[in-house]
């Protein structure tokens, strides 16, 4: 065998056992935008076993400039983020098994993904998709890594279910920076920096050394040359309704989940169907054509221009509105192209 985890093993608190637990893992990682390619990227070099990884979009120009894993090629295409996020990272590391899921993570998915993975990693947009993965985190008992940044400024927090307060127990007292919509833009440092706080904290998850974890919820501004730590492990709540004694995981309730949302930081409505659905998206295509505009096809999802409005149609059934913030607008367009 080659010795490409040498120097990970050289690594006390890893070693060859940490190496072996490392590489017997599976890992979960909600969204491929920056956060996610980086954390995928990372875990994929340290040799984790395998690899689920989940988002709904496809790469556009504007990613190009931090989300370190696609090409201009992945843009031209609209390649969905996942399919090109599998092709690069199998070149980096072909032993990883690696699953690529191109959907909106809904709390029934994420209950079937957490019944098998050891480890959960935020790297989404929203809340409620957050506030999804804490409440199965609690259920299922499994650990997960929260991780948000916006423009210079990052945060980080680990959660272990039964030991550290869960996300649910911090939202009234502490300012989770992040957690909104925000259209302020990025610079690729505050990414890295939120990832390499992640990361750390998954390899000491990954190799059971759960004493070394940091236990506060840590955030910056590198623009502002700003850093806290804060202490939050009195912050548990028994009446915490994701982690308290009476449990009710109220994010995973279907009513709780959003079937139309103007999407974080961008000029773009989400329509998800209310029942699952496969579009065949080859019929669609001639349907559309024949309604002017130009239409682009790849095997993943369907892209439809009809100015000033972009309309992106996925397999599963989502539909992207670009062009408009507002709901009954984007509803409108929904009904009259695709019925
Ligand atoms: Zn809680």
């Amino acid at each position: 065998m080659n010795n490409r985890y040498s120097r990970q093993e050289l690594f006390p608190p890893i070693g060859k056992i940490g190496q072996e637990k490392i590489s017997a893992k599976h890992v979960l990682i909600i969204g491929a935008g920056a956060l996610g390619s980086a954390i995928a990227e990372a875990l994929v070099r340290a040799g984790v076993g395998q690899l689920t990884i989940v988002d709904r979009d496809y790469v556009e120009w504007s990613n190009l400039q931090r989300q370190q894993l696609y090409t201009e090629d992945d843009a031209e295409k609209r390649q969905p983020k996942v399919i090109a996020a599998k092709k690069s990272l199998t070149e980096i590391n072909s032993s990883v098994a690696i699953e690529a899921v191109i959907a909106d993570a809904s709390g029934v998915e994420l209950e079937e993904w957490a019944k098998c993975v050891d480890l959960i990693m935020d790297a989404t947009d929203n809340f409620e998709t957050r506030m999804m993965i804490n409440d199965v985190s609690q259920k299922y008992g499994v650990p997960w890594i929260y991780g948000a940044c916006v423009g210079s400024y990052g945060i980080s927090y680990t959660i272990i279910p039964e030991k550290t307060p869960c996300l649910s127990c911090l939202l009234a007292t502490v300012p989770l920076g992040g957690l909104t919509c925000d259209t302020a833009g990025i610079i690729s440092p505050a990414v890295n920096m939120v990832v390499s706080y992640q990361i750390s904290e998954a390899l000491k998850i990954l190799v059971d050394d759960l004493d070394s974890l940091r236990n506060k919820l840590v955030s910056f501004d590198l623009w502002k040359n700003q850093f806290s730590a804060i202490k939050v492990d009195k912050l548990k709540k028994e009446d915490c309704p994701s982690c308290g004694k009476k449990r009710s995981f109220p994010y995973l309730s279907f009513e709780n989940q959003t079937k139309t949302a103007v999407l974080c930081g961008r000029d773009s409505v989400q329509i998800r169907p209310s029942l699952p659905i496969t579009r065949d998206l080859e019929a669609l295509e001639i349907v559309l054509q024949n309604q002017g505009g130009t239409v682009q096809r790849n095997p993943y999802l369907l892209s439809f221009n009809v100015n000033p409005h972009r309309i992106v149609i996925f397999k599963d059934g989502r539909v992207l509105i670009h062009g408009t913030k507002d709901i009954p607008e984007a509803k409108a367009l929904n009904h009259r192209y695709l019925g």
